[in-house]
C-alpha cells in the first residue's frame, strides 16, 4: 500500500482512501496507490512552498547540482530493482524498461551537472547603466505527467526543475508511477531537503485538476493527451500562471526515392513497436514514394510479420496496452479501419494464450491508407503503423504537414539539399534525417506545434522554460 510524499514525509491521503494498480499483463489487481485528493494536493503546495522559504533555498547552485548528480547515481545503483518495478508497472519488455532507468539516472546527471552553469546576462544599455538579467526560480512548480515513460518522465519533468531551485508537486499517472515513488525516496537519500518534491498519486480529475487549478502554484508542465492538456491550460489561466503543454502527435517517417531502405526499415519498425506504439513521438505513418511503394511496402510488411508482443520477461518487441480503455480504443480503431476497407498489409506474432488475457493487441500494418482516414490522421497510441505513397517532394510535405499535430518526423534521403529543405518546410518540433529518436535524446530541446503542444523540455532550455529571467538595471555615478 502507496503513500503521498509530502515535505520529506511518506503520508496516508486524508480520505484514507487507495486505488487498484492492474497488471496490463493480467488485467488483475497487484498492489494499491494512494487516492489523493485536493486537500493533499494542498498540503504538498504549502511544503513546497515552505521548502522555498527554508534550506532548499538557501543552497547553492552547486550543492543543488550536487544532490542531483548523487541521484543520477543512487537511480543506477538500483537500476535493476527500479527495472523490474516498472516494467510490471507498464508491461514493457524489461530490457527496454532497463534502458529507460539510464536515461532517467541521465536527466539527473545532465540537469545535476548544468544547475551552475545556467548563467544570466549582462546587456549593454545606456552610458552611466549596466542591465543584468539573473535567472531564478519560478516557485512552485507543478509537473502532470503520463504513464507511458514513467521514470523518463520524471527525470525529465523534475530534474530541470530543482536544478533552478524550485520547489516541485508532481502528479504521476494513476495507471503506473510505482517508479516514481521509489525514485522519490533515491532522491531524499541523494541528500534532497524536505518538501523540494512532494508527490500525490490520484485520479487525474481529482489530483490533478485540483493541482492545475491550485492557486498556490507558479508554473506547470503537462505532459498527456490533447483533451487534458486543453483543460489543465484553462486552469492554468485562470490563477494565471505559464504551461507547457507536451501533447500527442502523428509523427510522419518520410522515405524519398534514393532512402537507404535497408538501414531504414528496421528504425521504422521499432518507432512504432517501442512501447507498443505508446509514445508520443511513435513513427506512426511512413510515407513512400509512390515509384518504390510496390516495392519497399511489402518489405515493411515482412519485418513486421516477423515482430511479436509478449510478456516482458521476453524482451519481445512490444508488451501489452496499459488500461482496458487503452485496449478497447485500438481495438476499436483496428476494427473500424478492416470495416473501411483499408487493406491490412501484415500483422506481427501474439500467443494465443497472451490475446486471451490482459491488454495484448497484434502489432498491425495497413497501407495505403486513404488520407483523410482516421489511420492517417489520428493519435492511435498502438502499435499500429499507416503507410502512405506520395507524389513528389510538395506532395510528401504537404501530406507530413496535414494533420493536426507538429511532433517529430523522419527524413530519409540522400540528398542533402532535400535534407535541409525538408528540415525547414515540416511543421513540427524535432526532424531526424536518416534516423529516428537517436537514444532518448536528454540533451534535445523537445516540444510541438499546433495540437502537440507548446514550450519546450530537454537539454538546456528547459532550464529557460522552468526559471524566471529577472532583470535589474544599475545607474551607476
Ligand atoms: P491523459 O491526458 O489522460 O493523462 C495524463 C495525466 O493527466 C495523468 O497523470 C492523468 O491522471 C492526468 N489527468 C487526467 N485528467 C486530468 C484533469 N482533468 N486535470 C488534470 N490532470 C488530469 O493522457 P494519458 O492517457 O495518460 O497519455 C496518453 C497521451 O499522452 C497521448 O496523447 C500521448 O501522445 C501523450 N503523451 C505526450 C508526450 C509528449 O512528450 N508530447 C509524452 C507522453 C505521452
Amino acid at each position: 500500500m502507496s503513500s503521498l510524499f509530502i515535505a520529506g514525509r511518506w503520508v496516508a491521503p486524508l480520505a484514507g482512501e487507495f486505488l487498484p494498480v492492474i497488471d496490463p499483463c493480467t488485467g488483475t489487481t497487484y498492489a494499491t496507490i494512494a487516492r489523493g485528493g485536493a486537500g493533499d494536493v494542498d498540503l504538498a503546495v504549502c511544503a513546497a512552498r515552505r521548502a522555498l522559504q527554508g534550506p532548499w533555498a538557501a543552497l547553492s547552485a552547486t550543492d543543488r547540482g550536487r544532490i542531483l548528480t548523487r541521484a543520477a547515481l543512487g537511480i543506477l545503483a538500483h537500476a535493476e530493482e527500479i527495472a523490474d518495478i516498472e516494467s510490471r508497472d507498464t508491461g514493457k519488455p524489461r530490457a527496454q524498461a532497463r534502458a529507460e532507468i539510464d536515461v532517467a539516472a541521465r536527466y539527473f546527471e545532465f540537469y545535476g551537472g548544468a544547475a551552475d552553469k545556467h548563467a544570466g546576462q549582462v546587456i549593454p544599455f545606456l552610458s552611466g547603466h549596466q542591465a543584468i538579467v539573473t535567472r531564478e526560480p519560478l516557485g512552485v512548480t507543478a509537473h502532470i505527467i503520463p504513464w507511458n515513460y514513467p521514470a523518463v518522465m520524471f527525470g525529465r519533468t523534475i530534474a530541470p526543475a530543482l536544478a533552478v531551485g524550485n520547489a516541485a508537486v508532481l502528479k504521476p499517472s494513476e495507471d503506473a508511477c510505482l517508479t516514481i515513488l521509489r525514485l522519490a525516496d533515491i532522491l531524499a537519500d541523494a541528500g534532497l531537503p524536505d518538501g523540494a518534491l512532494n508527490i500525490v498519486t490520484g485520479l487525474g480529475e481529482e489530483a490533478g485538476a485540483a493541482l492545475s487549478a491550485h492557486p498556490g502554484i507558479d508554473f506547470i508542465t503537462f505532459t498527456g493527451s490533447p483533451r487534458v492538456g486543453t483543460l489543465v491550460q484553462q486552469a492554468a489561466a485562470a490563477t494565471p500562471v505559464r504551461c507547457v503543454l507536451e501533447l500527442g502527435g502523428k509523427s510522419p517517417q518520410i522515405l524519398f526515392e534514393d532512402a537507404d531502405i535497408e538501414q531504414a526499415l528496421p528504425v521504422i519498425v521499432r518507432a512504432i513497436l517501442q512501447n507498443a506504439g505508446q509514445t508520443c513521438s511513435a513513427g506512426s505513418r511512413v510515407l513512400i514514394a509512390s515509384s518504390r511503394y510496390d516495392d519497399w511496402a511489402p518489405r515493411l510488411a515482412d519485418a513486421f510479420r516477423a515482430t511479436r508482443a509478449g510478456l516482458p520477461s521476453e524482451n519481445a518487441d512490444c508488451g501489452p496496452l496499459i488500461n482496458a480503455t487503452q485496449h478497447a480504443r485500438v481495438r476499436k480503431f483496428l476494427q473500424r479501419a478492416v470495416e473501411d476497407g483499408i487493406p491490412l498489409l501484415a500483422e506481427g506474432q501474439l500467443d494465443a494464450s497472451l490475446a486471451a488475457q490482459g491488454y495484448f493487441v497484434r502489432p498491425a500494418l495497413f497501407g495505403p491508407v486513404p488520407r483523410d482516414h482516421a489511420l492517417a490522421r489520428e493519435e492511435v497510441f498502438g502499435p499500429v503503423l499507416s503507410v502512405l505513397p506520395f507524389e513528389d517532394e510538395a506532395d510528401a510535405v504537404a501530406l507530413a504537414n496535414g494533420t493536426d499535430y507538429g511532433l517529430v518526423a523522419g527524413v530519409w534521403t540522400q540528398d542533402a539539399s532535400r535534407q535541409a529543405r525538408l528540415s525547414r518546410a515540416l511543421r513540427c518540433g524535432q526532424v531526424f534525417l536518416n534516423c529516428y529518436g537517436a537514444g532518448g535524446g536528454v540533451e534535445l530541446p523537445f516540444g510541438g506545434v499546433g495540437r502537440s503542444g507548446h514550450g519546450r523540455e530537454k537539454g538546456l532550455l528547459a532550464l529557460e522554460e522552468m526559471s524566471l529571467a529577472k532583470t535589474v538595471v544599475q545607474r551607476y555615478a
